[in-house]
C-alpha cells in the first residue's frame, strides 16, 4: 500500500458511532462493571481512547510495535532518561537540542547520571568514547541548528556490540523521511511541536519502540511519571499526521530552492542544508534519508549578533520565534535565542557563531519565501538602525 494511504488507513473511523474524526474521550475516568473489570481503560493517565490512537497510529508510521504520547518533547526524552540509573552514562551527539542539553547537564547530573558529548557524525569518535559506563547513545539527525548528518546505522551496529542502547530524536527528519528503527535504533522520539503538529498551535511529545520489553519499562514510566499528553492535543496531532507527508515533501521542496538561492549569495559565510552537495554529510543524508527536510541554517560574512539582528527583524514572511516545522515561515537567532544560555566560548566552539541564523522554511510559495530573504540580505547593507521592541499595551 502508498505511504500516505496507510498513513490515513492507520486512523480508525469510530466502531460506535461510525464518525470519520477520531472522537475526543475528554474524560479522567471511566466506569467500572465491577472493581477491575473495566473495557481497558480505568483512569486517562494510564491510558485514554483518544491517546491510545495517536500512540498506535505513531508507532505504525516509525515501523516499530509500542507508540506513547507525552505533553512535550521534553517529557518524553525524560521518560526515556529515566530508563537508567545512577552511575550510568550517555553518549550523545556534540550539537544536541538545547532543551536536552540543560535537562541532562543541570537536572540528571545531580543524580550522578554523566554525559559525553561527541561529534556523532564520525562513528569511530563513538566507538571511541564507549565505556563500561555508557547505557544509551543519544542521536539527533540532522542537528539543531547545524544540520549534522550521523550515519544511523553505523553507530546503532557498534552499540549493539556493546550492548548498549540507542534513541534517535527524529524530529526534524519526521518518519515520513527517515526511520530510525529500521536502521537499528531502540527508540525513536519526536517532538511533535514540530513537523507532526505541524501548525504551530500544540506541544507533544512522541517515543516508538519495537521492543515489547522496552514498550512496558517506558510505558510503566509514563504511567507512573505522569507527564502524559490531553486528550485533545492528541487529537490535534492525529488530525495534523493525515497530512504530514504531503506538508513535510512541500517544506523540503521549499527549503530546497531557499537552500540554493542563499548559495548564490556573497552576504553568506556559511551554509548547512544537507540537501545541498557542499554539505559535509550530504552522502549520508541521501543514503538514509529520502529528503534533506527543510531546516537550512547560515552565517553572514559580517559575522556579528548585530547584523544578524538586523536581518531577522527585515524579513515578514519568515516571522522571528523560536520552534520551527509549522506552515508559516519562522527565523531564528541562535546566539541571543535558543542558545542563550550555552557560554559564548563553549557555543562558538560548538559552531553557533555570533550571527547563525536558523529557517524553518513553511509552506508559502518558494518564490515568495526567497523575495523576502532577499530583500532582508539586500537590507544588510544599508544603514538604517535596528528595531527596539514594542511591548503590546495591554499586557504593560
Ligand atoms: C523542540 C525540540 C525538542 C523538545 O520538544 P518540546 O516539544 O519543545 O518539549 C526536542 N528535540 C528537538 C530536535 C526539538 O526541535
Amino acid at each position: 500500500m502508498n505511504e500516505l494511504t496507510a498513513i490515513l488507513e492507520s486512523i480508525p473511523v469510530d466502531p460506535l458511532t461510525g464518525s470519520i474524526a477520531v472522537p475526543i474521550y475528554q474524560t479522567s475516568t471511566y466506569r467500572q462493571e465491577a472493581p477491575g473489570v473495566n473495557k481497558g481503560f480505568d483512569y486517562t493517565r494510564t491510558n485514554n481512547p483518544t491517546r491510545k490512537i495517536l500512540e498506535n497510529v505513531i508507532a505504525a508510521l516509525e515501523g516499530g510495535k509500542n507508540g506513547l504520547a507525552f505533553a512535550s518533547g521534553l517529557a518524553a526524552i525524560d521518560c526515556v532518561v529515566k530508563l537508567l540509573e545512577t552511575g550510568d552514562e550517555v553518549l550523545a551527539v556534540d550539537d544536541i537540542y538545547g532543551g536536552a542539553f540543560r535537562l541532562f547537564t543541570t537536572v540528571y547530573n545531580k543524580f550522578g547520571i554523566t554525559i559525553k558529548f561527541v561529534d556523532t557524525t564520525d562513528p569511530e569518535n563513538v566507538r571511541k568514547a564507549i565505556t563500561p559506563k555508557t547505557k544509551l547513545i543519544w542521536l539527533e539527525s540532522p542537528t539543531n541548528p547545524l544540520l549534522k548528518v550521523s550515519d544511523i546505522k553505523k553507530i546503532t551496529d557498534i552499540a549493539k556490540k556493546h550492548n548498549i542502547l540507542v534513541c534517535v530524536d527524529n524530529t526534524f527528519a519526521t518518519p515520513i523521511f527517515q526511520k530510525p528503527l529500521k536502521l537499528g535504533a531502540d527508540i525513536v522520539l519526536h517532538s511533535a511541536t514540530k513537523y507532526l503538529g505541524g501548525h504551530t498551535d500544540v506541544l507533544a511529545g512522541l517515543l516508538v519502540t519495537d521492543s515489547d520489553e522496552l514498550g512496558e519499562k517506558l510505558k510503566y514510566i509514563q504511567n507512573a511519571t505522569g507527564g502524559v499528553l490531553a486528550p485533545f492535543d492528541s487529537w490535534l496531532i492525529i488530525r495534523s499526521i493525515e497530512t504530514l507527508k504531503i506538508r513535510v515533501e512541500q517544506h523540503a521542496a521549499n527549503a530546497q530552492k531557499v537552500a540554493e538561492f542563499l548559495e548564490t549569495r556573497p552576504e553568506i559565510k556559511k551554509l548547512y542544508y544537507p540537501g545541498l552537495k557542499s554539505h559535509p554529510n550530504y552522502e549520508v543524508a541521501k543514503k538514509q534519508q529520502k529528503l534533506p527536510g527543510s531546516i537550512v541554517s547560515f552565517s553572514l560574512k559580517e559575522d556579528t549578533e548585530e547584523s544578524a539582528i538586523k536581518f531577522v527583524t527585515s524579513t515578514k514572511i519568515f516571522k522571528l520565534a523560536e520552534s520551527l516545522g509549522g506552515a508559516k515561515s519562522l527565523l531564528c537567532h541562535p546566539a541571543t535565542m535558543t542558545h542563550k544560555s550555552i557560554p559564548r566560548e563553549r557555543r562558538l566552539l560548538g559552531g553557533v557563531s555570533d550571527s547563525l541564523i536558523r529557517l524553518s522554511v513553511g509552506l508559502e510559495d518558494a518564490e515568495d519565501q526567497i523575495k523576502d530573504l532577499e530583500q532582508a540580505l539586500n537590507a544588510l547593507n544599508n544603514s538604517a538602525p535596528v528595531n527596539k521592541s514594542v511591548p503590546l499595551e495591554i499586557y504593560v
